[in-house]
């Protein structure tokens, strides 16, 4: 919205920079036009009285030359007819003359032409007397000389001399013409000055838009670059500019030969906050996690995040062995509840840790093997997690996966597999295991690996486990009606420990199929019991209580309290299949499993080797006193109809057969 406005504003000085132009242009043109226009009606006006001066002033010229002429000629002419034509001529010249000179007077005149013409007007009348002289002497005298004396010495000097003044006008004339031209020369000059000033103001303006503009669009794209680079929510550095500064700080530490480190850190049920709270609490929530990380790092470092709940923190200079001291930082600022109104939240946070260039030295790997160590790290429940290669195994897989497992638990999606566990002593099929799959529409069948822990992440290993329940009781009902009087054991996760309504859930369940409670096994790990530890024994002793068998999964893997295991209502342990695999060709493995076996049984527990692959293992585990054995040796995990293929043509449901056999015919 804001960047519409922006462009609205740009696009608005655009074109008032056009407006302005134009109107500069337009008004240019006009002054320019009009300019022109009135400098060309002065001079056609100056011209055209000049011109009438003029023509005047040669008429006063040629009628004193006229008059000149009859002067000469008088005296010749003999005849006296033709001395009259000639008087009259010479009186019809002083006419013209007088006209002439009486309407040049009352012209607007310069100052200087007043002058010349006042002057011919006292000449005029001192020539006058003296040339009408000769005109009477030239009729009653018969002196020729003495007529051609008064010419010659007294009238055509004064004659010259008014000739010579109207020549003085004349030239005055025509000098006011020019003037007159030159004048309007100039003032072209003058429009054509001022036409170039305001198109160069037109063209500085044009300039000074186009840098204004420039300006507002360099700026626009920088405030666009800097939205592509930073998280809208929190104003933190977003992916892109992550990235940039890793390929910077790679850059760097490999030219002065240090170590920094990449902590991906992904906050823990984060998803149960927006949807209890609100998004309005998630982002607040989002917004303060983003704060106290900006405060607990220097300001070198790096604190972005990549979208959702994680965030990344890239920490200059950092050596391996300060990956405690950071992360117990970065967890102890998350320790604080957090307060929205009157909600208080408490928020923890599971960290993945890499190093450069101690685990790898690219900038998309590193952020992946962060990634990888924080899930290893949220599967374990441990707080921190510094990357190892083992972690792969157990990756996330994909994001996405997230948003479609609530849609599969609902839609069916799932389906269980079953493991056979065989009886050492009868060499019969006793137990099931519960091993549920997601048949994923897109990518095929999912392992447990890869989507319990999303679902745990979620909020939905309740559903997920209840719903493993049902399907399992129901498939165990119906084994039972064919004959096969099996024990179903089904896996819980640590965060079912966290849940006090698993007793009634369970006990629900067995109510609704009809199943006895000590066909039930509910295999624990040790980890997810000591996760947990009052919450976890209060639920596994309302568990015990109602008669369901209790079995900790993958022993040897967690850290055992022998003294712990005690005060636990287990009634059976299950050796972690990474000691009994091959334990047939590695002692160290026998040893492991051996003390297992004889621990469990001075508690009074049975044992279950899992990951039997080969006769060995199974003959070493008979010899060691090992009660049940579970592994591909035996049987993989099937789904529901091999199973049932399965139960009817293998010896170890035959052997199961025969000792029931045995036992209702005894
Ligand atoms: P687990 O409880 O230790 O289950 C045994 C795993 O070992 C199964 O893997 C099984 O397929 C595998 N396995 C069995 N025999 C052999 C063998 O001879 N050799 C080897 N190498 N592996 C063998 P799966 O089915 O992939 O399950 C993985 C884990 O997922 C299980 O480990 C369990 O912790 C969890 N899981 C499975 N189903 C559920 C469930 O319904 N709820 C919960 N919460 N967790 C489940
Ligand atoms: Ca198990
Ligand atoms: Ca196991």
């Amino acid at each position: 919205m804001k960047r519409r406005v922006q462009h609205l504003g740009m696009s608005a000085w655009i074109g008032l920079g056009f407006v302005v132009v134009l109107g500069l242009m337009v008004s240019l043109s006009t002054i320019g036009l009009g300019y022109v226009a009135e400098n060309n009606q002065r001079l056609k006006s100056i011209t055209q009285i000049n011109n009438v001066k003029i023509e005047l002033a040669t008429e006063m010229q040629s009628a004193l030359r006229e008059r000149a002429l009859s002067i000469y000629a008088l005296p010749i002419l003999a005849d006296p007819f033709d001395k009259d034509d000639e008087i009259q001529r010479f009186n019809a010249q002083a006419i013209v003359y007088l006209k002439a000179w009486n309407r040049l007077e009352g012209m607007s005149l310069s100052p200087k032409e007043h002058a010349v013409l006042s002057n011919i007007r006292g000449l005029t009348r001192t020539a006058q007397p003296e040339v009408q002289k000769v005109v009477d002497m030239s009729t009653s005298v018969d002196d020729q000389a003495h007529v051609f004396n008064q010419i010659r010495n007294v009238a055509m000097p004064r004659q010259r001399v008014l000739a010579e003044q109207v020549n003085v006008l004349l030239a005055l004339q025509r000098q006011q013409t020019v003037a007159a031209v030159k004048a309007a020369e100039k003032s072209y000059a003058h429009v054509g000055d001022l036409m170039l000033g305001l198109g160069t103001a037109a063209l500085l303006i044009s300039i000074m838009i186009a840098v204004f503009v420039s300006q507002r669009v360099a700026r626009q794209a920088m405030q666009l670059a800097a939205q592509a680079m930073y998280d809208p929510l929190t104003g933190l550095a977003n992916r892109s500019l992550l990235l940039d500064r890793l390929d910077h700080e790679i850059e760097l530490s490999r030219r002065e030969h240090l170590s920094f480190g990449v902590v991906l850190m992904d906050l823990d049920r984060f998803k149960e906050v927006n949807d209890t709270l609100g998004h309005d609490v998630g982002d607040e929530l989002l917004r303060e996690v983003g704060r106290r990380l900006k405060a607990v790092v220097r300001a070198g470092d790096t604190v972005s995040r990549l979208g959702g709940d994680e965030y990344v923190l890239l920490i200059h200079k950092l050596e391996p062995d300060e990956a405690s001291f950071i992360a117990n930082k970065i967890l102890a600022a998350l320790d604080k509840p957090f307060h929205w109104q009157n909600e208080s939240i408490d928020i923890s946070a599971s960290l993945g840790i890499t190093f450069y260039p101690s685990h790898c030295t690219d900038s998309s790997e590193l952020l992946r093997r962060a990634d990888i160590a924080m899930y290893a790290g949220k599967r374990a429940g441990t707080g921190y997690t510094l990357y190892a290669p083992d972690q792969e195994r157990t990756s996330r897989g994909d994001l996405s996966l997230k948003s479609e497992l609530r849609e599969a638990i609902q839609s069916n999606q799932l389906s269980l597999y079953y493991q056979p566990q065989i009886d050492h002593a009868s060499l019969g099929i006793v137990a099931l295991e519960a091993l549920v799959r997601w048949n994923h529409p897109q990518r095929g069948f999912l392992s447990p690996d890869s989507f319990i822990p999303l679902a745990e992440d979620m909020g939905l290993i309740g559903p997920l486990t209840r719903w493993v329940l049902r399907t399992a009781l129901t498939r165990l009902v119906a084994l039972h009606q064919q004959g096969y009087p099996l024990t179903m054991a089904i896996n819980l996760s640590a965060r079912n420990l966290h849940d006090m309504t698993l007793p009634a859930s369970v006990l629900a369940e067995l109510t609704e199929s009809g199943m006895d409670a000590k066909f039930l096994t509910l295999e624990i790990t040790e980890s997810a019991v000591m996760s947990n530890p009052s919450n976890g024994l209060a639920i596994l002793t309302e568990l015990d209580r109602m008669g369901v068998t209790l079995a900790i999964d993958d022993f040897g893997t967690g850290y055992s309290s022998l003294a712990y295991l005690k005060r636990l209502p287990v009634d059976e342990l299950k050796i972690d299949k990474s000691f009994v695999t091959h334990m047939a060709e590695d002692e160290n493995d026998a040893v492991i499993v051996r003390s297992t076996i004889d621990l469990a049984h001075n508690l009074g527990l049975k044992v279950t080797a899992e990951g039997v692959e080969t006769q060995d293992v199974w003959d070493v585990l008979e010899i060691l006193g090992c009660d049940f054995s579970q592994g591909y040796f035996m049987g993989r995990p099937m789904p529901a109809d091999k199973l049932d293929a399965w139960l009817l043509e293998s010896v170890y449901s035959r052997a199961q057969a025969d000792t029931l056999y045995a036992v209702e015919s005894s």
